[in-house]
C-alpha cells in the first residue's frame, strides 16, 4: 500500500478503537473522530491525528473507514450536518464496517456515487480480540477495483477477508453468521441452565461442552464469564438484536428465527442490552 496514503477512521467503540490502534500499529497515517471525544485520546497518544468533524476527515483523507453502532449512526455520519458527504471529494474510497441491513449498504453506495465516491460494505465476524489481534474475517461488497484497493488495510485488521459480490454482499454474509451466533448464545445458555437444574455444575457442563464435538469458539470465549456471571459487553447485547431484527427484514424465515429473536428482545427488554451478548442465560435463568 502507498506509504503517504492518509486513513480516516469514524467510530471508537469497542471493536473500532483497537482495529483503528492496529493501523497506528502497522505504521499507517491516521486521523480518527469519535462523537464522544475521550475514546479518542489513547490513539492520539498513540499517534494518531483528531478531526473536528467527519467532513473535516474526510476532506483530510483518502480512505475513510467506518465502524458504528447501526444504520442510523452510519447515516447520521454520512449525510448529517458535517458529515462525509458535504463536500467534494471525488475518487475518494469510504469503507463501512459496522454491521448494517444489506440495503443500507447499497443506499450508501448510490450515495457516494453520486458524490463520485467509492464504497465498499465490509462488516467483520470476530468480536474484540480478534479485533485486538488482527484476526477479524472481513466480509465485502463492491467492485474488484476497490477491494483491491482496501486489501492492504484489510490484511492489517484480519486473517481473512473475502470478496463475496456487489455492494451489499458482505452485509448479507455478515447478517447470516450472526444468526448462528445468536443459536449458540441461545442454546450453550439453555444446555447449562438444563445441566445446573439437574445437579451439575455449570464448570462441569462447560467443560464437557468445550472437550466435545459440540464445544466451539463461542462455547470456549463465554465459558469464564458463564463461570463467573459477569457479562461485560465485548459484543453488546443490543446489537445482536439489531442483526436479528436486520436478519428478518432481510428475509429470514427459519424455524428457529422467531423464537431466538423473542429471546434476545425480552433480554433487551429486560436492561441487558448493554451487557455483553451472553447474557442472555440471565434473562433465559428466570
Ligand atoms: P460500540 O462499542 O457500541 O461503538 C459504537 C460506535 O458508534 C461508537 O463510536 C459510537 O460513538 C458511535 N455512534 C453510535 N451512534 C452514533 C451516532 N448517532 N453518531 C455518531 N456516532 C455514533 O459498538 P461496537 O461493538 O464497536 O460495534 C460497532 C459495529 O460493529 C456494530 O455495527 C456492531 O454490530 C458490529 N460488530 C461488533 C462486534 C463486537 O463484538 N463488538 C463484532 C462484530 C461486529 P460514541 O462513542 O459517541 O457513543
Amino acid at each position: 500500500m502507498e506509504a503517504a496514503l492518509k486513513i480516516g477512521w469514524i467510530g471508537l467503540g469497542n471493536m473500532g478503537n483497537p482495529m483503528a490502534n492496529n493501523l497506528l500499529n502497522a505504521g499507517l497515517d491516521l486521523t480518527v473522530y469519535n462523537r464522544t471525544k475521550n475514546k479518542e485520546e489513547s490513539l492520539l497518544q498513540a499517534g494518531a491525528r483528531s478531526a473536528s468533524s467527519p467532513q473535516a476527515l474526510m476532506d483530510s483523507c483518502d480512505i475513510i473507514i467506518t465502524m458504528l453502532s447501526d444504520d442510523a449512526a452510519v447515516k447520521a455520519i454520512f449525510e448529517g450536518p458535517s458529515g462525509l458527504l458535504s463536500s467534494a471529494n471525488s475518487g475518494k474510497l469510504i469503507i463501512d464496517m459496522s454491521t448494517v441491513a444489506p440495503a443500507t449498504s447499497r443506499y450508501l453506495s448510490e450515495a457516494c456515487n453520486k458524490h463520485q465516491l467509492n464504497f465498499l460494505d465490509a462488516p467483520v465476524s470476530g468480536s474484540v480480540k480478534p479485533a485486538q489481534d488482527g484476526t477479524l474475517i472481513i466480509l465485502v461488497g463492491g467492485t474488484e477495483e476497490n477491494y483491491a484497493k482496501a486489501k492492504p488495510i484489510f490484511d492489517i485488521l484480519g486473517k481473512l477477508s473475502i470478496h463475496l459480490g456487489p455492494t451489499g454482499a458482505g452485509s448479507s454474509a455478515k447478517l447470516a453468521i450472526n444468526y448462528l451466533l445468536g443459536l449458540n448464545l441461545q442454546g450453550l445458555a439453555e444446555t447449562v441452565l438444563f445441566a445446573e437444574r439437574n445437579g451439575i455444575s455449570k464448570e462441569n457442563m462447560l467443560t464437557i461442552i468445550n472437550e466435545s464435538a459440540c464445544g466451539n469458539g463461542i462455547s470456549k470465549l463465554k465459558a469464564t464469564s458463564i463461570i463467573n456471571n459477569s457479562y461485560p459487553a465485548a459484543f453488546a447485547l443490543k446489537h445482536l438484536v439489531k442483526d436479528l431484527r436486520l436478519a428478518g427484514e432481510a428475509g429470514l424465515n427459519a424455524a428457529l428465527f422467531n423464537p431466538l429473536f423473542e429471546s434476545f428482545q425480552k433480554a433487551q427488554e429486560e436492561g441487558l442490552g448493554n451487557e455483553d451478548v451472553m447474557a442472555i442465560i440471565k434473562s433465559i435463568n428466570q
